[in-house]
């Protein structure tokens, strides 16, 4: 039986428990959703300031120069890329994930263009807006591509055929937090001739990842979840070297030209990773990516994957010891290998459940169909964090204090 005495022992000794000051969260809250929007780093204020007084401010367009504003996609590329197994020059920060994976989708699909392959595998269960994305892509260029939606992975062999141009898949699954083996799932693709996409948004700062071990094609993610870029921060792509040469999509815009200030009528692509670019980025919110990566700078993957995993055991540890009579079901793989940095539990009023939860502080998500969503940042959670989180749900359930009849926010 695990007390709440034990708990705060695992904190004394954890060596991550000293970056929670890093982040500025707020009193008596437990914060449970950095896989949908991660804490600001306590420094983002201050560099905002800098950002918006003195870069733009006082210095005004010089900035794009003196400030290194230009280069900034590039240099947070190369700061992000150790995390996710990358190299120098392969990873650039820049526009959403949505527009990222359409670059990516349509790269892989150039890639194949003198094959008779046309169709896209995904999984149902992926995040809408990737398949949305990819649907919007293949239904517009109108030439007899198609998707091809699984259910489970076990379809996957039987579904990557003769036909498959690319496999697209989200490493962790938004949803119930199921991690593929990335390494074995590239290789079956390759096997079958088809080219991979790998979306991050729910890898990268949560699970170790190796991009190049896996020799995966391309990927994509989110800064603003585990990586605390910010609301909105812009997004990441990765083309590994291999793939540069070659690598077309198209949004072709001025950003990613040879030399954009010649102002040429005509497109002349640079070379390297310069060709994920399309526009103007959103400078303010770019510079807060920084904010949030310089925090992993000082721990690595793998003392946060150890940390990850000790959360999420001991969370749905507490659940069976602590909440065994009320009719929870854990979604999430008990499998570590196959576990990202989440548990999902359904109830069936898990919409409810959930309002209660924020309204005593305890902030998680509700995703369709009631599943209640906890993330474990372990950059900022604490082993008493889990504790009290479950002690707050065993009360909420026990009392069933919680109104079946919640209003729905846009957000939920
Ligand atoms: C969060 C998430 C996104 C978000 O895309 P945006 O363009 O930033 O809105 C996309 N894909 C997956 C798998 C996600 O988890």
């Amino acid at each position: 039986m695990t007390m709440r005495q034990d708990c705060l022992a695992l904190d004394a000794a954890d060596p991550l428990a000293p970056l929670r000051r890093e982040f500025a969260l707020p009193e008596g809250v437990i914060y449970l959703d950095g896989n949908s929007l991660g804490a600001r780093p306590v420094k983002s204020l201050e560099r905002a300031q800098a950002v918006i007084a003195a870069e733009w401010g006082r210095d005004l367009i010089t900035s794009w120069n003196t400030a290194g504003w230009f280069e900034m996609p590039r240099r947070l590329g190369n700061l992000l890329a150790p995390l996710v197994g990358a190299q120098e020059n392969e990873v650039v920060v820049t526009d959403t994930t949505s527009i990222n994976l359409f670059k990516a989708l349509a790269a892989a699909l150039y890639l194949q263009k003198n094959t008779p392959r046309k169709v896209i595998v995904t999984e149902r269960s992926n995040f809408p807006t990737d398949i949305y994305m990819a649907e919007g892509l293949t239904s517009w260029l109108d030439r007899g591509y198609s998707l091809r939606l699984v259910d489970s992975v076990d379809e996957l062999p039987a579904a990557i055929g003769e036909d498959c141009a690319v496999l697209m898949l989200t490493h962790v699954n938004y949803r119930t937090g199921y991690q593929h083996d990335m390494a074995a799932v590239t290789a079956l693709a390759h096997a079958r001739g088809a080219v991979t996409v790998w979306d991050l948004a729910h890898s990268a700062g949560a699970v170790p990842v190796d991009l190049h071990a896996a020799q995966a094609d391309f990927a994509v993610g989110c800064t603003y979840k585990y990586l605390n870029g910010g609301p909105g921060s812009p997004a990441f792509i990765w083309v590994p070297c291999r793939h540069q040469e070659a690598f077309r999509h198209p949004l072709s815009g001025w950003w990613s030209h040879a030399s954009p200030f010649d102002m040429a009528p005509a497109f002349a692509p640079c070379s390297g990773i310069g060709r994920a670019l399309c526009g103007t980025q959103p400078v303010v919110s770019l510079a807060l990516v920084e904010c949030g990566l310089e925090i992993f700078s000082r721990t690595s993957m793998e003392a946060i994957r150890r940390k990850s995993l000790a959360l999420t055991d001991l969370f749905i540890a507490l659940l069976e010891q602590r909440c065994a009579h009320h009719p929870l079901g854990l979604v999430t793989p008990r499998e570590h290998a196959r576990r990202g940095s989440q548990v999902s539990v359904t109830h069936p009023h898990g919409y409810a459940v959930m309002q209660a939860l924020i309204a005593r502080g305890v902030i998680g998500d509700y995703r369709e169909p009631q599943i209640m969503r906890f993330g474990f940042t372990p950059l900022y959670t604490s082993y008493a964090d889990v504790w009290d989180a479950v002690e707050i749900l065993r009360q909420i359930l026990d009392d069933q204090a919680y109104d079946v009849n919640a209003q729905r926010s846009a957000v939920t």
